[in-house]
């Protein structure tokens, strides 16, 4: 077995890295689980691992932890974590390799996958692109870093003919050998500047997708980021709903190479962002010799996920929409820009460090007014206040009252917050689920 007569480290008892950790003792390695989080609240996993037979370290015992050179071969970092965290860094300091859940399943297995990652629209499309070739007859799996991670998919051990995975930037941040034949580059704007110190550094870390990429392998790109991603090894297919590419939206129809391959009329996603997503997804398909009807035939039978951009109720000719999922400003910015009807605006939340001035030019003549909430609600106020009535909630249920009373018919509330929810909310889904609750209660 590869790995016999090994110890490996795994940092986090979470689901993935349990499942990192049953990989890497499938191959022979012995492993101890770190993890800093509270033991009472870990019971389930920790009663888990103890019967795969691992050592575990959590609590205070994981916190104060000393690693010394040797005592670890290698350590696996579950997705989400930083490898600038303390606990990591306690390893790379010991001089012990560090590598990421998803690097470390990808170098034990073969199924084909296509990486998608981007600011927005990952999950949406990781789900399409598996919606589209299962449709088409071709056994896929959304996973990565929307739904099972790669390491659990390997040890549950279905074979899948590709694999539809979504990869963050922190994901990437510890790739080696990663390489998938196809890539997918959905779009770039500022996000995570509470991770990276930099707009740049957010980029390397993504623009690392293509790092292990050959001749022999292929970039799906939005056409939009071209000049800023450069000339890259793979061959490259372009997309967008906005300007000439290869695969190109425009008036309610996909173009391929300027043919009309179908209309988005049958399907059930809304706005021109996801037209991208679904052009990605064609893409995707067009690179495994599938034909367009089936393939728009499997996207219209694919439901959209919940919190993205989802009607909710339509009261007295109000639409309530949930794009709770905005959790940056390119979302917010895209659904707005995406709505035909003038829009009462819901959004604040967590403060994330980003710039929401790049939204005082998409407000004239689209949004009506704006209810805030949350850590940058007054900031929010202030900054927007001179261009329309802005007010600040104190909660979902009154900011969903407040804005139902500036609403009129013909007009959208829209939850579309532009960041994180962490300040109020365990996510964006609770977070979502309020809002359709206090939507629900309006009389
Ligand atoms: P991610 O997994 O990258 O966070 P989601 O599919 O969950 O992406 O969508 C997140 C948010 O981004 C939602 O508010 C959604 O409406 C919006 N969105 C989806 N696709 C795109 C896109 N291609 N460009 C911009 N915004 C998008």
């Amino acid at each position: 077995m590869k790995y016999s007569g090994l110890h490996f480290a795994i940092l986090g008892a979470a689901r993935s890295g349990l499942a990192a950790g049953r990989l890497a003792a499938m191959h022979g390695a012995r492993i101890t689980l770190f993890d800093e989080g509270d033991p009472t609240k870990l019971m389930k996993n920790i009663e888990a691992a103890k019967t795969l037979g691992f050592n575990i370290i959590t609590g205070d015992e994981a916190k104060n932890c000393m690693i010394v050179e040797g005592d670890y071969d290698l350590a696996i970092l579950s997705p989400g974590f930083d490898v600038n965290w303390p606990l990591p860094v306690k390893f790379s300091n010991a001089n012990i390799p560090l590598t990421g859940e998803m690097e470390f399943g990808f170098t034990l297995t073969d199924m084909p996958m296509v990486a998608i990652t981007g600011t927005n629209g990952k999950s949406t499309t990781t789900e399409l692109i598996s919606a589209m070739f299962n449709g088409c007859g071709k056994r896929s799996l959304p996973c990565g870093n929307h739904g099972v991670a790669l390491c659990e998919v390997i040890v549950v051990g279905q074979p899948y003919d590709v694999l539809a995975l979504e990869v963050s930037s922190f994901q990437l941040e510890t790739i080696t050998t990663f390489k998938p034949h196809i890539s997918l580059w959905l779009n770039f704007a500022p996000d995570h500047l509470d991770r990276y110190a930099t707009e740049a550094d957010y980029f390397a870390a993504k623009f690392r997708i293509f790092e292990n990429q050959t001749a022999e392998d292929f970039a799906i790109v939005n056409m939009l980021d071209i000049d800023r991603l450069g000339p890259l090894m793979p061959k490259v297919l372009t997309f967008s709903a906005n300007q000439s590419a290869d695969f190109e939206y425009r008036n309610g129809r996909f173009y391929h190479q300027d043919t009309r391959v179908g209309d988005a009329s049958r399907l059930r996603l809304r706005g021109r962002h996801n037209m991208e997503n679904v052009l990605a997804t064609l893409a995707t398909g067009w690179l495994h010799g599938l034909s367009f009807d089936a393939m728009l035939d499997a996207i219209a039978s694919y439901e959209p996920p919940r919190h993205r951009c989802e009607l909710v109720r339509e009261l007295d000719g109000v639409e309530f929409i949930n794009d709770s999922k905005a959790t940056n400003l390119h979302a917010l910015e895209s659904c707005v820009k995406s709505l035909d009807r003038p829009i009462v605006l819901i959004m604040g939340g967590k403060e994330k460090g980003l710039d929401y001035s790049p939204l005082r030019q998409s407000i004239p003549g689209t949004v009506r007014s704006i209810v805030t909430i949350g850590e940058i609600g007054d900031k929010l106020c202030e900054q927007f206040k001179d261009l329309v009535p802005c007010q600040k909630a104190n909660d979902m249920a009154e900011a969903v009252q407040f804005a139902a009373r500036a609403a009129i018919s013909g007009d959208s509330v829209v939850l579309s917050p532009g960041t994180s929810s962490f300040d109020m909310y365990s996510g964006y889904a609770e977070r979502g689920e309020y809002f359709r609750t206090a939507v629900n209660a309006l009389i």
